[in-house]
């Protein structure tokens, strides 16, 4: 026990305690076991670094497993390198429905399935530990981080340092440059917490979608209710909605339900429907009260649901996400940004990474940090336009902060605009700049090299021995 030095405007930390006792000595630190660091890590495993992978959660996924997002937005078709992989795996453990448009998933199975794959890579996990700091020296290198767990503050050393925390917690410790949601004003996507109901009566739910297309989303994407595969997302109830906030029934800024994922044989389904705004998924209080927010919403939904939804009058709640769904907060400002301009125009970058593939939309916002999604105002979900299948190449330079050396960024968190992260933040893109970042980060460490002075064509060798899709557009 030591005695601080304790004042109102600060408090003096006694000599012995500034003494951080390193644990260990890693290759490769991945900070953050979402899709993306889970990704970099198995890569990185896989070209033979020593890889330690630190979650603060008690198991893996991030939105994947905590916010309960039980979709890969994007279609195995065109499925590459560990994305492909996990959802083989998935498949083949009974947890994975392949859809035309994307791939739907039980969060519980990909758990244990992900687990498996970085055992096999030689992976070392640490879950239950917050990453508090970053480690760096006079040249601004990041030498490892300050980790807190159960055991207290503990330092881990590393050559290189891989962010996947979503939030950019390590560039943002580490004093790199970064950028908060919408450039004009920084306002963020809405927050939501996702919640399961089960008993519900799918047969009963199918008849009336099939009778009523008109109620429901008519993109390729947003309008999949395929009971055999168990593969469900369908986008709809707009009129409803509408009626039960003129009601005074629904009083968050709520217009359609989003039924995403679920398993037909238990009866249940999940919900991506709450919708809080002008909230920041970096500030714990303003967490809290979108918490408190979001459990409101529930509660008016659950009501909603049994009265206005054939198939739901006897649902129950069966649980909500352990975590809140975060969409977007720091970005990191990296040697290139990347921008829904470079999607439109198909720039075909000569330091690519990869060539992928999402359904989306140019020019048409998604989850506006101004409210109103669902709404009559808003064509995108309404079906005004259509969206469809973009091929486009990511750059390796948005995995790369400026002025930092020896971290690389992976995930939500990389140098792209407030637009250009629809076509990165989604999930089966997180995984592959994951992917290339733990490739990355072990060329770095094997040639002694800073990442942003790899060889562009030995980082493509690489990734493609690792079944990156580099090649021509589609
Ligand atoms: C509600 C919602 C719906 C979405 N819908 C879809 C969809 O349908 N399809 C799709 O493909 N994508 C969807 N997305 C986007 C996608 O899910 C995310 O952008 C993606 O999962 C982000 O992955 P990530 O690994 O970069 O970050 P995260 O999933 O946020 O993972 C970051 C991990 O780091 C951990 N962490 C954070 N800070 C620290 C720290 N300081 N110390 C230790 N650990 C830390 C977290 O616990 C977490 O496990 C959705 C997102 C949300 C929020």
């Amino acid at each position: 026990m030591s005695l601080y030095e304790i004042s109102s405007k600060k408090i003096i930390v006694p000599q012995n305690l500034a003494k951080i006792p390193v644990r260990a000595e890693y290759d490769l630190i991945v900070a953050g076991g979402g899709v993306a660091g889970i990704s970099a890590a198995i890569a990185a495993g896989r070209e033979g670094v020593k890889t330690l992978l630190i979650e603060r959660n008690g198991f893996l996924g991030g939105t994947a497993t905590a916010a309960a997002m039980a979709i890969f937005g994007a279609p195995y078709s065109h499925a590459h390198g560990i994305y492909r992989e996990i959802c083989d795996r998935l498949i083949e453990a009974g947890g994975g429905s392949l859809a035309k448009t994307c791939v739907v998933f039980d969060p519980e199975v990909f758990k244990w399935v992900v687990l498996e794959m970085l055992n096999e890579a030689g992976v070392t996990v640490m879950p239950y530990t917050v990453v508090v700091d970053a480690i760096l020296d006079e040249n601004q290198t990041v030498r490892g981080l300050v980790i807190c767990n159960k055991q207290g503050q503990e330092a881990i050393l590393s050559k290189v340092t891989i962010d996947c925390t979503g939030d950019a917690d390590v560039a943002y410790y580490s004093g790199a440059q970064y950028q908060k949601g919408r450039e004009k004003d920084e306002k963020m996507r809405p927050l939501t917490l996702i919640f399961r109901i089960g008993n519900v009566d799918f047969e009963k739910l199918k008849a009336y979608t099939d009778k009523h297309p008109e109620k429901f989303s008519n993109q390729p994407d947003k309008n999949l209710f395929d009971l055999e595969n168990n593969a469900i997302r369908l986008f709809g109830f707009f009129e409803e909605l509408e009626k039960a906030r003129s009601k005074g029934e629904i009083t968050g800024d709520i217009h359609y339900l989003r039924f995403e994922g679920g398993n037909v044989k238990a009866k249940t389904l999940f919900l991506n429907t709450t919708r809080v705004y002008h909230k920041d998924g970096t500030n714990a209080e303003h967490l809290f009260q979108s918490d408190v927010e979001a459990r409101k919403q529930i509660d008016e939904l659950l009501a909603f649901l049994r009265k206005y939804v054939p198939g739901c009058e006897d649902c129950v709640l069966l649980d909500t996400a352990n975590n809140l769904g975060v969409r977007e907060t720091r970005r990191i400002i990296g040697e290139f940004i990347f921008d829904e301009e470079h999607v439109a125009s198909k720039t075909l970058f000569s330091d690519r990474i990869a060539i992928n593939y999402q359904y989306g939309l140019v020019g048409a916002p998604m989850h506006s940090p101004d409210g109103g999604e669902g709404s009559m105002k808003d064509s995108r979900e309404r079906g005004g336009v259509k969206a469809f299948l973009h091929g486009y190449s990511l750059p390796y330079r948005i995995l790369i902060p400026k002025g930092i050396n020896s971290l690389l960024v992976a995930g939500r968190c990389l140098s792209v605009t407030h637009l250009g992260d629809h076509w990165t933040r989604p999930m089966p893109t997180c995984m592959i700049t994951g992917q290339a970042a733990g490739v990355a980060a072990a060329l770095a460490i094997k040639t002694s090299l800073q990442p942003r002075d790899l060889k562009i064509s030995d980082l493509q060798e690489a990734l493609r021995s690792q079944k990156i899709n580099l090649g021509e557009f589609k």
